[in-house]
């Protein structure tokens, strides 16, 4: 089982290995990798099996990239994704979740992201990621 928080799903379905560090990709391909193999995730609200292996993850539990901005985007996965907290899901009702969203739905979570500035991250790219 793999802890995963809300935003982390839709990094993990725009993953084309970029990250913050080569530890980072690595675990971020392996949890990956895992998911789609099978195993089934719970949906967490704080660091998860991806900030496990990120250098961005505070002592505290907190993220060096703004705590309560990514809890935000955590609070908008599950609001977009019909989810919360503590729920376990697979990987393939996360990907048939994934691909009903809009433009509008894709904005809660993931705008203003330095990844989705980067050019990297979009609705398209992650319909075509998905499909
Ligand atoms: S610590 Fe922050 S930047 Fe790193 S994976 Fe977790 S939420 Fe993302």
């Amino acid at each position: 089982m793999k802890n995963i928080r809300g935003h982390h799903l839709f990094c993990m379905a725009l993953f084309t290995g970029h990250g913050y560090s080569e530890e980072f990709t690595e675990n971020m391909a392996s949890v990956i990798s895992a998911l789609k193999a099978g195993e089934p995730l719970r949906l967490a609200s704080g660091p998860d099996d991806i900030c496990a292996a990120c250098p961005n993850l505070l002592a505290d539990g907190g993220c060096a990239h703004g705590t309560e901005d990514v809890r935000h985007r955590d609070q908008g996965a599950f609001t977009v994704l019909g989810a919360a907290p503590g729920g376990e899901l697979t990987w393939q009702q996360v990907r048939a979740r994934l691909l009903e969203i809009d433009e509008g739905q894709f904005e809660t979570v993931c705008s203003n992201c330095r990844w989705a500035a980067e050019g990297l991250c979009s609705l398209a790219l992650l319909q075509k990621q998905l499909g």
